[in-house]
C-alpha cells in the first residue's frame, strides 16, 4: 500500500517536472538575461515554501532548506542560461525565442535541482544541516559563479556539488572521478607585425603571413615537446586573418586560439612557451609578435572523498556509475572548487547530438531519477559532514 502511494507521488512529481522542463526549454534566455527564468524559479520555489535568500543578484538565485540550523552546510548548484543557437530539434516544445536555445541542457539541470529542492523540502525537518541551492546565471560566458561567490552566500558551505547533462552516457548512468573532470579554458590572441609591401617586391617588406605560418606550426610542438608525456594539454590556433587581396603583402597577421589544461603548472607553462616561440620566430624574420592572454575558468577539481560519496549514492539510488576520464571542455563550476571541496557529476541524458548543436536534446526519462539522486546526495553529504564535526 505504502509503496503504491509512493509510486503515485513520484509519478505526479515526474509529470510536474517534465511540464516545468518543457516550459524552461521553450523560453531560453542568454547569459545575464535570465529574468523570466529567475521569475519562474522564484514562483515555483515560493509556492512550496522554500526560502529564497535576499541577495544582490540581477539574475539567478540561491534558495535555502534548513533542518538542523546548527548542523553542516552543503550546496548544490545548477546553471540556468541558454545559448545563441537557432533550435532545429523539431520538438513540440521547441524554443519560442528566436535564435536562442537551451543547447547545453541547462534547462535539464534547473529542473533536476528544482526537483531535488522539492524532495528536500519534504524532508526538511529530518535534515542534519542546511542545503543551499544555487541557480547560477551566466555559465556559458564564464562569470556567473563569481557573481554568486561575490555575494558571500557560500562562505559557510563545506562541500558543493554540481551536474552536467551528458549525451555520451545512457539514461540511468552517472559518471565522475577524482581530480579534474573538465579543463582550464584559456584564450589567446597574437599579432604578428611585419612590414607591408608590393607582392612583386617581398624583399622590401617583412611578410607576416610567412611568419604566422611558422608560428602556427611551432606552437604545435609545445604539447609534444614541453609537456610531460603523461600530462594533458591542448594548443589550437582556431582563427587566422591577414591581408585582403592578392597583390599586396600585408602589414600584420592576427591569430587567435585556445589552450586547454588540467594542471595548474601546465596552465602556467603554456602561455610562457607561446610567448617565447612566437616572439623568437618573429624576431628571426625581423618581425614582432604581441601576445594577449585571456584566462577562463580553471579545471574542475573533484575531492576524492566527495567523488567517492557521489558514486556510492549513485549506486544506492540505482544508477550505473562510471569512472569518467576528463574532457577538455570548460565549466565555471571550477571557480567554486578553488574555494571549497566538492564534486562535479556527469548525468547520462541519452544519445543526442553534441552539446551546443542545434539538434541537441535530452531524454526526459532522466529527470526524476536525477532529482531523487541529488536530494539524497545532499542528505548523505550532510550526514557525512556531521560525523566529521
Ligand atoms: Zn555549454
Ligand atoms: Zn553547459
Amino acid at each position: 500500500m505504502e509503496n503504491e502511494r509512493l509510486l503515485k507521488v513520484m509519478q505526479r512529481l515526474e509529470e510536474e517536472l517534465i511540464t516545468v522542463y518543457r516550459k524552461f526549454h521553450q523560453l531560453p534566455e542568454l547569459s545575464n538575461e535570465e529574468f523570466q527564468t529567475t521569475k519562474t524559479l522564484r514562483e515555483l520555489l515560493t509556492a512550496v515554501g522554500i526560502r529564497i535568500l535576499d541577495l544582490p543578484l540581477a539574475t539567478g538565485l540561491v534558495a535555502e532548506i534548513a533542518g538542523d540550523t546548527k548542523g553542516p552546510v552543503v550546496a548544490i548548484r545548477c546553471d540556468i542560461d541558454a545559448l545563441p543557437v537557432q533550435e532545429e530539434t523539431g520538438l513540440p516544445y521547441q524554443s519560442l525565442n528566436q535564435g536562442k536555445m537551451h543547447a547545453c541542457g541547462h534547462d535539464f539541470h534547473m529542473t533536476v535541482i528544482l526537483g531535488a529542492a522539492y524532495l528536500l523540502r519534504q524532508r526538511e525537518r529530518a535534515l542534519a544541516g542546511t542545503v543551499k541551492i544555487i541557480f547560477q546565471p551566466a555559465e556559458e560566458t564564464g562569470h556567473g559563479a563569481e557573481a554568486i561567490m561575490q555575494t558571500g552566500v557560500l562562505s559557510d558551505v563545506q562541500a558543493i556539488f554540481g551536474l552536467h547533462s551528458q549525451p555520451h552516457l545512457p539514461v540511468g548512468t552517472i559518471g565522475t572521478c577524482t581530480g579534474p573532470l573538465t579543463a582550464a579554458v584559456d584564450r589567446f590572441e597574437l599579432d604578428i607585425i611585419g612590414v607591408g609591401t608590393h607582392a612583386a617586391e617581398p624583399d622590401k617588406g617583412i611578410d607576416p603571413i610567412v611568419v604566422a605560418a611558422h608560428v602556427v606550426t611551432a606552437l604545435q610542438t609545445i604539447v609534444s615537446r614541453n609537456i610531460n608525456a603523461f600530462d594533458q594539454g591542448l594548443v589550437s590556433v582556431t582563427h587566422i586573418k591577414s591581408g585582403n587581396t592578392w597583390n599586396v603583402i600585408p602589414q600584420s597577421a592576427f591569430l587567435e586560439g585556445t589552450v586547454r589544461t588540467l594542471k595548474a603548472e601546465t596552465r602556467k607553462l603554456i602561455p610562457a612557451k607561446i610567448k617565447q616561440i612566437s616572439e623568437g620566430i618573429a624576431a628571426s624574420f625581423g618581425a614582432r609578435a604581441e601576445l594577449r592572454w585571456y584566462p577562463g575558468p580553471p579545471a574542475t577539481n573533484n575531492t576524492a572523498k566527495w567523488a567517492k560519496l557521489a558514486a556510492q549514492v549513485g549506486e544506492e539510488t540505482g544508477y550505473e556509475v562510471r569512472e569518467e576520464i576528463p574532457w577538455l571542455g570548460g565549466e565555471d563550476f571550477a571557480y567554486y572548487q578553488e574555494k571549497m571541496p566538492g564534486a562535479f557529476i556527469n548525468v547520462g541524458t541519452g544519445q543526442s547530438y553534441a552539446h551546443h548543436h542545434p539538434k541537441f536534446s535530452i531524454d526526459e526519462a532522466a529527470i526524476l531519477h536525477s532529482a531523487r539522486y541529488f536530494s539524497r546526495l545532499a542528505e548523505q553529504v550532510l550526514l557525512a559532514l556531521e560525523k566529521d564535526i
